[in-house]
C-alpha cells in the first residue's frame, strides 16, 4: 500500500487483469477463481455472495460454499475488501489502486450499497499510520439513509423522510 502512486481519480478506467492479479498474490489460476474475480473487477459496486452466485452459476459449476472459500482466499491475499452492510449482509469489492478506500452508503429501505467518493490517500494513510494506543488495520465507514429510488417513492407517497438531506 505504501509504494502505490497517488490515484488520479474515479474517471480512471483501466482496471486490474484477473489473471495477473492472481499471479501477483501467488494464487493458482482456476476457472472458478477467474470467474469470481472477473465479476468483482467488472462490478459497478460491491457484490454479495448471492450476486456472485447468480452471475457465475450459468457459465460454470460453482456453489455458495465454493464462492465463500474463494472470497476468503482473496481477502486473505488482500485482493478484495469486505464491507459489512448495516443489514448484516457482507459485500465484497476490489481493494486495488483503481478502487481506493472509500465510505459506503447503505440504503436502510432496499439494502442497496453505494460507493461514495474515496478518502484522499493522505487521509487514509494518516489514519493507518498515526501513532496511537490502538492500531487501525482497516477502515470501514457506513453512511445510512434512503437511496434515490426509495426516496422518490417516499416523495410520491407523501411520506416525510427522516430529516435527511438530499446528496
Ligand atoms: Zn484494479
Ligand atoms: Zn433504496
Ligand atoms: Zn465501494
Amino acid at each position: 500500500m505504501a509504494t502505490r502512486s497517488e490515484p488520479t481519480g474515479r474517471e480512471q478506467t483501466a482496471h486490474c487483469d484477473a489473471s495477473q492479479t492472481l499471479k501477483n498474490v501467488g494464487l493458482a489460476k482456476t476457472t472458478q477463481r477467474m470467474a469470481v474475480l472477473e465479476k468483482l473487477i467488472g462490478a459497478a459496486g460491491p457484490l454479495n455472495v448471492r450476486d456472485i452466485l447468480a452471475e457465475t452459476r450459468g457459465t460454470l459449476k460453482i456453489n455458495r460454499v465454493t464462492i465463500y472459500r474463494i472470497l476468503a482466499s482473496f481477502r486473505e491475499s488482500g485482493i478484495i475488501r469486505e464491507i459489512e452492510a448495516g443489514s448484516g449482509m457482507t459485500y465484497y469489492e476490489m481493494a486495488c489502486l483503481h478502487n481506493p478506500v472509500h465510505p459506503h452508503f447503505h440504503c436502510r429501505r432496499c439494502g442497496s450499497l453505494i460507493c461514495m467518493p474515496p478518502l484522499t490517500l493522505s487521509q487514509a494513510w494518516d489514519w493507518l499510520t498515526r501513532p496511537s494506543d490502538f492500531s487501525v488495520e482497516s477502515i470501514n465507514v457506513h453512511i445510512t439513509g434512503l437511496c434515490g429510488p426509495c426516496r422518490e417513492r417516499d416523495d410520491r407517497n407523501g411520506v416525510a423522510s427522516k430529516g435527511g438531506n438530499r446528496v
